[in-house]
């Protein structure tokens, strides 16, 4: 089989044009991922560079030139893309250094075919490092990891190719584009440009995925879990107890059909955000928390006998009580009751402790509200 470098240059240059046109429209789904659109940018400035390049006779034309300034313009548009796709600033000095430098370069100094070769892959590997260390840093996606290995793969093949340049170019004076190194060019640039394509949307997608996953699963007004959420992450807690104590506790804001008839709906969602907030400073880390419904919360805690669970409890009660009983001036009056329900040996099932809490809520709330009531103890499994 002969593989024909400039079919295999036009090939890349096809694959650009149709990536940087699924880049494009991958952002105007999603306006918030503007790395697609440095991206898409780059996969143009490269598809454009390779048709300045593929037109010159000669290594020296100032077609190739350009050609060249365009991939490593491409190269930091590459990199900016990955800083965007960080939430980081992107530094123009570094996406713009590599063209100029090649630039100033090759206009200004003398140099030999193999020169040119070396200066033109520090450039690129420099550029590609960068970029890998970008993907490397960033949320830990598998496609961005993926994306890092492509660029570390990258930087490689050029630091390869100052080692062996030089030799390989002398085969055919290394002018035109019928040499093997051409056609090694040519196969390496068809399958980055497609395979980082596919990365940067893979990692974009996978992004938004987790997104999507993470909203439908917690409430948009308090930012805890949703019911969804709370029995999910619950239900893992549980997984991971192994006979170690848990007690699930049930708040439900007292006469809060009040506070908002008093005060505002607006008023009575700040105050649901502020239980949340009690709840955030006073639980330990590892609890999991859910709006299961209005103004009723759950929370699932591993590991703390019932007494101690007991305590959180009054220390959730007693702090919203001092925080939103007088807000700003406001006389809101909000407090909270809850039903606990403990198992010192994590053997009972979440829904069973649901069920359970829910009744000692009822008796807190009957007993006057403004108080926690304890589950009797569950019965030993046989
Ligand atoms: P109790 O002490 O018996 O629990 O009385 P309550 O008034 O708290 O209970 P009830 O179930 O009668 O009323 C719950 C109220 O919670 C009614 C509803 O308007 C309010 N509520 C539910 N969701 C929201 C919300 O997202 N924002 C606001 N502001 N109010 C909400
Ligand atoms: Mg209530
Ligand atoms: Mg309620």
């Amino acid at each position: 089989m002969v593989l024909d470098p400039p079919t295999l240059i036009v090939s890349a240059g096809m694959s650009a044009g149709v990536l940087f046109v699924v880049l494009v429209v991958s952002w105007l789904q999603d306006r918030t991922t503007t790395a697609l659109l440095w991206w898409s940018a780059a996969l143009a400035i490269a598809a454009s560079g390779l048709v300045l390049y593929t037109s010159a006779a000669r290594a020296s034309d100032p077609a190739r030139e350009f050609g060249n300034a365009m991939f490593l313009l491409a190269s930091g548009c590459v990199y900016a893309g990955a800083c965007r796709f960080n939430r980081r600033p992107i530094s123009p000095a570094i996406m713009l250094a590599a063209p100029i430098a090649w630039l100033a370069a090759v206009w200004t100094v003398e140099m030999s075919f193999a020169a040119r070769v070396s200066y033109g892959s520090i450039l690129f590997a420099a550029l590609a490092i960068a970029s890998a260390w970008e993907f490397w840093r960033g949320d830990r996606l598998i496609f961005q990891r993926g994306a890092a290995v492509i660029m570390s793969m990258q930087a490689t093949f050029f630091l390869a190719r100052i080692a062996s340049g030089p030799a390989i170019f002398m085969e055919g004076g290394g002018e035109s584009l019928d040499n093997n190194w051409a056609t090694v060019m040519g196969v390496s640039s068809l399958l980055y440009v497609n395979v980082i394509g596919y990365f940067m949307l893979g990692m974009a997608k996978e992004r938004a995925d987790i997104a999507n996953r993470r909203a439908a699963l917690s409430d948009p007004l308090t930012g805890v879990g949703n019911r969804r959420g709370f029995l999910a992450a619950g239900e893992r807690l549980l997984a991971q107890a192994k006979g170690a104590p848990v007690t699930l506790l049930l708040f439900d804001l007292d006469h809060f059909k009040a506070v908002n008839d008093r005060h505002g709906h607006s008023i009575g969602d700040d105050v649901l955000v502020g239980f949340c907030d009690v709840l955030r400073a006073e639980l330990p880390a590892s609890a999991v928390i859910g709006r299961m419904g209005g103004e009723e919360f759950a929370v699932t805690i591993v590991g703390a006998e019932a007494g101690r669970a007991l305590d959180i409890a009054e220390s959730v009660r007693t702090r919203f009580a001092r925080d939103w009983g007088v807000r700003d001036g406001l006389a809101i009056e909000a407090t909270v009751s809850a039903g606990i329900a403990a198992d010192p040996i994590g053997v009972t099932g979440l829904v069973t402790l649901l069920s359970r809490a829910d009744s000692a809520l009822y008796r807190a709330k009957a007993a006057g509200r403004d108080r926690i009531e304890t589950a009797a103890a569950s019965p030993v499994p046989a």
